[in-house]
């Protein structure tokens, strides 16, 4: 079929065909298991149609930032079938409707957003599934906990009972050397030994996004997180 529906779908499938031979690659070329490495395809502001093509290619993990732009689109793909997970900012104000709708928040930063998210999980939904952001760089814009106060963030949250504390998350310093890439994902890396040895027992390492999933791949990265390589460059927020 050549119609522009269906050539736009086979764009889509074809990126994230491309998308999930360059993580296969990684896998194979820095040791780690095949499967390793979860693909979250982050759609924040692009439209629920390059959403839908998504999942008709199969993708199922999706991320988004936005809340007031992902509440639409939570609501017309549902919620049974497809796992979301929130990547954005998290306010005071927004963490009712995260809670309810959300699988997976991978950037909370701070006790008090933990603790509303624990006490507005709904008790028909498993316990909300967390990694904390942890900022690596000194970017004083960017959200993170800083690592100094990481373990004492953790321990709160991990006592927390509707939330289900799974790993950490970053943002490094943009960089295009491979180098210095490797080098903010493995201190990730080291912040989630350390916790284990402090014995919380953590699974995801949420790191690696269009530009460096190499990398973060090669530091042990268990989730990416792609939006340009698989969607197109993003329209401009007004
Ligand atoms: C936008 C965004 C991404 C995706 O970045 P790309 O460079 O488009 O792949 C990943 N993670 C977070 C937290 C984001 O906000």
């Amino acid at each position: 079929m050549n119609d522009p529906q269906h050539q736009f779908e086979d764009l889509i499938a074809a990126r994230l065909a491309a998308v999930r031979t360059r993580i296969a690659a990684a896998e194979r070329t820095y040791g780690r298991p095949p499967g390793a490495v979860t693909l979250l395809a982050v759609s924040k502001t692009q439209p629920v149609e390059i959403i839908a093509a998504a999942v008709k290619a199969g993708q199922r993990d999706f991320g988004e930032s936005y809340l007031q732009e992902a509440q639409p689109k939570l609501e017309a793909l549902g919620m049974e079938n497809l796992t979301w997970h929130f990547t954005g900012a998290v306010q005071s104000n927004k963490t009712l409707w995260i809670a309810q709708h959300f699988a997976w928040v991978h950037s909370v930063d701070r006790l008090k957003i933990a603790e509303r998210l624990n006490a507005q999980r709904p008790a028909h939904l498993p316990a909300l599934n967390i990694c904390l952001q942890v900022k690596l760089g000194a970017e004083p814009q960017k959200a993170g906990v800083e690592p100094a106060h990481l373990p004492e963030l953790a321990r709160a949250v991990a006592a927390l009972p509707r939330l289900r504390l799974h790993g950490l998350m970053a943002l490094p310093p943009e960089s295009a050397d491979f180098t210095t890439q490797r080098h903010y994902f493995r201190a990730l890396h080291e912040a989630l030994q350390a916790l284990h040895e402090q014995g919380l027992h953590l699974d995801t390492l949420s790191m690696g996004m269009s530009q460096d999933l190499e990398a973060a791949i090669a530091e042990g990265a268990t989730l990416v997180r792609v939006g340009t390589a698989l969607f197109g460059a993003r329209p401009r927020k007004a």
